[in-house]
């Protein structure tokens, strides 16, 4: 039990997210020169404990990602990482299982082995048509939930907690 770093080399799903504002109501006190502005208070609090002003409705802004990538994708991919210290989150997916021909490649980062895994554009070009065709029923809720244009096949390295 307990987070985990996994590595990852392979086909993989990428989703330009970004993000929604919305707001929602909270009381609060108002005074701009009290510092306890904006912070909220119980339902039953008449007035500020620290200006004494009675508090008010106050819409507190807030930001959600547009597309909740847990919604759009069920078993057969993964939300492996979203990159969210930036404008446009990106929403990074990777198979749930893999197939049956896959190399073991990184399949345990922990190994103590020496070794190397010579890897060839036409390795790259092959495992990408297959993720394409394997999962073209994935790509087409991406495409559908996040827009055609913030989608796309990648491959390459993940590294995520889990
Ligand atoms: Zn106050």
């Amino acid at each position: 039990m307990g987070m985990r770093m996994y590595t990852y080399l392979g086909p993989y799903l990428q989703c330009t997210n970004g993000y929604a504002t919305y707001t929602t109501n909270v009381l609060a006190c108002i005074n701009p020169d009290c510092n306890r502005l904006h912070k909220k208070v119980e339902e039953d609090v008449r007035f500020c404990p620290i200006c004494g002003k009675a508090p008010e409705t106050w819409a507190k802004p807030s930001k959600r990602s547009k597309v909740s990538p847990y919604d759009v994708f069920e078993d057969a991919l993964s939300v492996v990482f979203q990159v969210s210290d930036r404008p446009d989150k990106i929403d990074i997916l990777v198979p749930n299982q893999r197939r049956p021909e896959e190399p073991a490649r990184l399949k345990d980062s922990h190994r103590e082995k020496e070794g190397f895994t010579a890897i060839t554009p036409e390795d790259i070009a092959g495992e990408t048509a297959w993720f394409g065709k394997a999962y073209a029923e994935e790509v087409d809720k991406a495409r559908s939930a996040y827009g055609e244009a913030h989608v796309s096949i990648g491959w390459g390295l993940v590294q995520y907690i889990s």
